[in-house]
């Protein structure tokens, strides 16, 4: 299998840069920035963790106590009410809860934040060991836990030349996928799909179906080579109040439900 040079995973470094370029470029998303770099530093301690003792998520309650607490310090009051209302709840119910979550992939916006946060260390892990050809699979869903992309990038990789890759929420997986095609409804006509984008940045682009009414995020390395797809998507959210506006609705929505 030939690796693709996955964006969101270049390096502790280069994410940490990007997201204070980041930050300076879009203060109304600084403090979601903060936090989303806090909540991903983390993840990879857990996941260093999950490494080195083989754990399964059902019996990591201290990893959830711990992202609880986090956020009970440093997320902004809802999600702070939320995560100590969780903080009293029965762990076999919550475990309940994201087994019918990882099966239905539906959850109130609130909770599917703490249960992708909570459960991606382990999903990250599972895809590095299974290891799927990300170019053959080519469909609207992930190949490794079924969930539906929450944003595409385009990129130039060894073995493609401005392919179209889609991006998992949960366990990060990127897979290539057509281009020009509408995620949600497999449209391919050229009228009725269209791009938007802020004229101060023209990398990150909707590509919006106007016979379905979903959009999905596109994020153009090859205008903007430092973009991290997961990070510009947060930091770009006034483009998704844009789509709201309109009546479009995102195909999957993000970590932070935007
Ligand atoms: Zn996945
Ligand atoms: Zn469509």
């Amino acid at each position: 299998m030939t690796n693709i040079n996955i964006p969101f995973l270049g390096g502790r470094e280069s994410l940490h840069r990007r997201v204070n370029i980041l930050k300076s470029k879009y203060p109304e998303a600084s403090e979601l920035l903060d936090f989303y770099w806090d909540i991903y530093r983390l993840q990879e301690e857990q996941k260093e963790h999950i490494r080195k003792k083989g754990k399964d998520w059902k019996d990591s309650k201290d990893w959830f106590i711990e992202l609880l607490d986090f956020c009970i310090q440093r997320g902004s009051p809802v999600i702070k009410e939320r995560a100590e209302e969780l903080r009293h709840e029965d762990w076999s119910e919550l475990v309940h809860r994201m087994e019918r979550f990882l099966i239905e992939k539906e959850e109130n916006l609130l909770d599917r934040f703490f249960f992708l946060s909570f459960l991606a260390p382990f999903y990250e892990l599972k895809r590095e060991i299974l290891d799927i050809d990300p170019y053959n699979w080519l469909r609207n869903h992930c190949p490794v836990c079924g969930f539906r992309p929450s944003l595409s990038y385009l990129a130039d990789t060894e073995d493609v030349e401005g392919g179209r890759f889609l991006v998992c929420p949960l366990c990060d997986s990127h897979w290539l996928y057509n281009r020009a095609m509408c995620v949600s409804c497999g449209n391919v006509e050229d009228e009725s799909i269209d791009y938007y984008y802020d004229q101060s940045n023209s990398a990150v682009q909707l590509q919006v179906c106007k016979r379905c009414g979903y959009y999905i995020k596109l994020v153009d390395l090859r205008i903007d080579g430092l973009a991290i797809p997961r990070m510009d998507d947060v930091a770009t959210l006034t483009l998704d109040l844009w789509a709201e506006e309109r009546g479009f609705k995102r195909f999957e929505k993000n970590l932070f439900g935007l």
